[in-house]
């Protein structure tokens, strides 16, 4: 039900966490972190309040400077850790808002290809259609493309790459998503209140926009990989 990003310099986790705790308004029923430890995806999940989720990173702590984090409102599968976002493999982690539509379909479609899933979520499918496309040579930015043009439903998405410090790509389709800008380092939320403690520059996306985040800047493109330019804002300060 929420997202929020970050590729930076600093430690993701703590970031990631606050910016959960602004997005709970929102409701949600379990929520979880992943973040790339020495190129590699970790991951850490619970079920109910954002606490349990607190004390498990507390028990496990989670280094790196790339992260994504959820908090889920379940549509499809129960509300367990297993079925918590963030979902992925060894190669990618993701977060996801909403509902794939068609994701019977494309559940079926990978497992004829030999893709394993491990939870109920339509969410899963996202991952692991990113994954088969790594596995077969694409690099992030086409996997996610490729994977992007099958999605149907609504929904925003985030995702970070096993072997890929600093960058994550996003994207929407009639579901909320920003990216919000700081001082080299960049993030990405579900609106500009989970970003507002850490930025006031933000860009809104638009239905069918993806973005590529570095610490550098976000570049914008549709699902064909073709550039928009997409305008930023200035929020007015928080309360
Ligand atoms: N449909 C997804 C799930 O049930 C995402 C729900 C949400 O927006 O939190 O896991």
């Amino acid at each position: 039900c929420g997202i929020c990003g970050v590729v930076g310099l600093r430690h993701a986790t703590p970031i990631v966490f606050e910016g959960l705790r602004r997005l709970e308004y929102r409701g949600y029923d379990s929520a979880g972190i992943a973040t790339l430890v020495d190129g590699r995806v970790e991951r850490r999940r619970a079920a109910g309040k954002l606490d349990n989720l607190g004390r498990l990173l507390e028990d496990n702590p989670l280094a790196g400077t790339t992260g994504i984090g959820h908090t889920r409102w379940a549509t499809h599968g129960a509300p367990t850790a297993c079925n918590a976002h963030p979902h992925g493999t060894e190669r990618v982690a993701i977060v996801h808002n909403g509902i794939i539509e068609n994701f019977e379909t494309l559940r079926r479609e990978l497992e004829a290809v030999g893709q394993v899933f491990q939870t109920e979520t339509d969410s899963e499918t996202i991952a692991l259609m990113v994954d088969f496309y790594l596995t077969q040579g694409y690099a992030p930015r086409e996997a996610a493309l490729n994977t992007l043009k099958r999605l149907e439903g609504a929904y925003a998405v985030a995702m970070i790459f096993a072997g890929h410090e600093g960058l994550m790509i996003g994207a929407c389709h009639s579901a909320p998503l920003a990216v919000g800008y700081g001082d080299g380092e960049m993030f990405l939320g579900s609106d500009s209140l989970a970003l507002a403690p850490l930025t006031r520059r933000i860009t809104y996306m638009e239905d069918g926009d993806c973005v590529v985040i570095t610490p550098a800047g976000a570049e914008f493109i549709t699902f064909d990989g073709t550039p928009v330019t997409r305008k930023e804002q200035t929020t007015a300060l928080a309360a």
